[in-house]
């Protein structure tokens, strides 16, 4: 076995292979650049090399250098991860020159398999099936269209050298085809260097089911059985699971033969798997499924967790028991499929708007408590911490939770609890989706084809999973409890101004889904409070909480008691529920007891608005608590008061301006 091995990657899988090695009491090289300087797999491994600039094509991809890095270090081989230099089969050569190990296929099979068109020849004549269409090397557009007319529509066209997803067009009828021939080679010539494309049929009520080989360099070759990866966005997946629902037995020894057909036809070496698309004419008939070759990835996939979770192996151990020689640790009568696992993506994005990626810094990230497989059931993959930024030089993947559970119906629910635990403030995330996606019936009956979230769009995108009076009474009962911990006393003995008809009174102003709305807190008599929502006369009535762990019961008249944890960014609160997540802005930085009641004052705009005026001028001496300026947003005017004493440097602003959400007003010097 290898005593040092160097990581060529980042984030969650240069974290899960320095995992096992550490296990496997392997030394780890790691290698960074310049944005991942203090990266958790810089912490993950023994030792780090920076290899240059933010960007992948500075750093991730100069094998050059990482090689050089290898050699410094004394690493004996190179896991590549996925992605970055994963299928390339120059680097993998380039490692044979310099004396290590590439720990992957040799660099035949990642070549053979490297364009989508010469693997399917390569598999027509292995006897694989294939989807009915064209992979010919003649590319004149005449003839591709002849084809397509041919194969029929929708059809599907593929850039031969595509990957993660881009490079393909759907196209419906033969008028469309020529301008979206013209689409794809664009695309395909940018990302991939080369403008040759397939066609194929386009599969109905596709799914995709692939399959995990693993071959040794003793000619051995095993399938460690399905995942389903059907349910995508842009041809990318977001839940995958294994086994695959409705999958019978007959199916999945045929599919695994055919896997093994494709692995040994390239002398395949290591983890990699054979991704094949299935037609079913229904959905609840498994014996309609057919299954057809797609591609072949030569790496360890994203989502091999899941595998792992139903086999209780450690694939990456068997990455490297097979790389350094050993012969595949079991046969395949020896292996088992044991319960349902399902891995549901954490990324950077906005799904209610067309899932545009999202950067920012992980101001709050709470995670699920993570069990170990042979006891429990939670893992968390990741590559971040808390306080990490999501840059936009590489992928949006924040995190990926794979739970695994003895029946399917016991893993969505694992899977929902965790993901309602996983609470990220900063940027936007897809975990409110993915709830969504979890709890619809659709994929909870297992109705699954890639069209799954187009499908249930309506019950997918702009959810509410928590209203506005739960918010509401969340968020005064979080606000009321936090100035009790910082006053040590009762909350009401210190506001000025909320003092009418004999009652004690407060108003909390809040904007939520962008529209201004007030609450009214009444100090009762007998020291209870009553809250009533301004508006809507059924919003009203007695409210209590009690402090649970990191959190607050809250009950709020007839409602349901509903528990919550809250974190502040700025004025917006960002309220965490079992039954969803959600944000409130509160607009008087008053009335909750964050940083801003501390300070007693800011210098910068509480909410995106329109500045009204200002009470000072540069050159001006101020008091803490002197008002500078006033602000109008959501229809009502705030004013901005000195958080301490000193001396107006600069109005940034003139009055009339429009001023973004934390935007500075004005400078201060002391
Ligand atoms: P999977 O492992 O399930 O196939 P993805 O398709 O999302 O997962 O790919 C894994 C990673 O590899 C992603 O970061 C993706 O961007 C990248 N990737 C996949 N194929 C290619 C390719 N041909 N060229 C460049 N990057 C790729
Ligand atoms: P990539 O290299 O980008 O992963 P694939 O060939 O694996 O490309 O296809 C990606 C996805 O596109 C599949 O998972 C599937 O959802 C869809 N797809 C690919 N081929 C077909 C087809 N012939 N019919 C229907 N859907 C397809
Ligand atoms: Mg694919």
């Amino acid at each position: 076995m290898f005593k040092k091995i160097l990581i060529a990657n980042r984030g969650e899988i240069a974290c899960r292979v320095a995992a096992t090695a550490r296990r496997m009491g392997i030394q780890t090289v790691a290698v960074y650049s310049d944005a991942d300087a203090g990266a958790k797999h810089v912490q993950a491994c023994d030792e780090a090399v920076h290899v240059g600039g933010s960007a992948p094509k500075d750093s991730y991809l100069r094998w050059e250098r990482i090689l050089q890095a290898a050699k410094d270090t004394g690493a004996q081989a190179v896991h590549p991860g996925y992605g970055f230099l994963s299928e390339n089969e120059d680097f993998a050569k380039a490692c044979a020159a310099a004396g290590l190990v590439f720990i992957g296929p040799p660099a035949s099979a990642i070549l053979a398999m490297g364009l989508k068109a010469e693997s399917k020849r390569l598999m027509e004549s292995a006897g694989v099936p294939l989807v009915p269409g064209y992979h010919g090397a003649d590319q004149d557009p005449a003839l591709l269209q002849h084809e397509a007319d041919r194969i029929g529509y929708p059809a599907l066209i593929k850039a031969s050298a595509g990957g993660g997803g881009k490079g393909m067009r759907v196209v419906e009828k033969s008028e469309d085809f020529a301008a979206a021939l013209a689409s794809c080679k664009r695309e395909a010539i940018n990302s991939f260097g080369s403008d040759a494309v397939l066609i194929e049929k386009y599969v109905q009520r596709p799914r995709h089911i692939e399959i995990q080989v693993f071959g040794d360099t003793q000619g051995n070759c095993v399938y460690l059985f399905e995942r389903d990866c059907s349910v995508q966005r842009r041809h990318q997946k977001v839940l995958e699971e294994a086994p695959a629902p409705g999958m019978t037995e007959a199916l999945r020894a045929q599919m695994g033969a055919a896997a093994v057909a494709a692995a040994k036809a390239v002398n395949y070496v290591g983890a990699g798997t054979v991704e094949f698309i299935v037609e079913q004419t229904a959905y609840d008939q498994p014996e309609s499924m057919k299954f057809f070759f797609m591609e072949m990835n030569t790496r360890l996939q994203v989502e091999h967790p899941v595998t792992e979770a139903i086999t209780g192996l450690d694939l990456v151990e068997w990455q490297l028991r097979v790389a350094s020689g050993e012969a595949l640790p079991l046969r395949q009568d020896q292996l088992r499929i044991q319960g349902h696992a399902i891995e549901a993506r954490i990324c950077a994005e906005n799904p209610d708007n067309n899932f545009l990626p999202a950067t920012g810094t992980l101001q709050v990230y709470r995670k699920p408590q993570a069990t170990s497989f042979e006891r429990g059931t939670v893992r968390v993959d990741d590559g971040v911490r808390e306080g990490d930024t999501i840059s936009p030089f590489y992928d949006s993947m924040v995190a990926k939770l794979i739970v695994h559970g003895d029946t399917r119906e016991q893993a969505l629910a694992r899977l929902d609890t965790a993901l309602a635990q996983t609470h990220i403030v900063g940027l936007n995330t897809n975990v409110q989706f993915l709830r969504h996606v979890v709890r619809s019936e659709a994929f909870a009956t297992a109705k699954l084809d890639t069209a799954l979230i187009q499908r249930e769009a309506p019950v997918l995108f702009k959810q509410e999973a928590v209203g506005l009076p739960a918010a509401v009474a969340a968020v005064v009962a979080h606000t009321l409890h936090a100035e009790k911990a910082l006053q040590g006393a009762d909350p009401f003995s210190r506001r000025d101004g909320w003092q009418s008809h004999g009652l004690a009174q407060r108003r909390f102003e809040f904007v939520w889904q962008d529209q201004p709305r007030s609450a009214r807190l009444n100090y009762l008599h007998d020291g209870a409070l009553s809250l009533s929502l301004e508006g809507d006369d059924a919003a009203s009535g007695v409210l209590t909480f009690a402090a649970h762990g990191e959190g607050l019961w809250v009950q709020w008249g007839n409602a349901p008691r509903c528990f919550s944890q809250l974190d502040w960014q700025g004025e917006t609160a960002h309220l965490f529920t079992p039954q969803g997540a959600t944000r409130i802005t509160v607009l008087d930085p008053l009335a909750h007891a964050g940083e801003a009641a501390q300070e007693g004052g800011r210098l910068t705009a509480p909410m995106p608005g329109k500045v009204v005026s200002f009470a000072v001028k540069a050159g001006d001496k101020v008091k803490a608590g002197q008002p500078l300026a006033v602000m109008e947003a959501m229809k009502m005017e705030h004013t901005i008061s000195a958080p301490k004493d000193g001396v107006v440097a600069e109005l940034l602003y003139a009055p009339g301006d429009q001023v973004a959400d934390g935007a500075e007003l004005l400078k201060l010097a002391a």
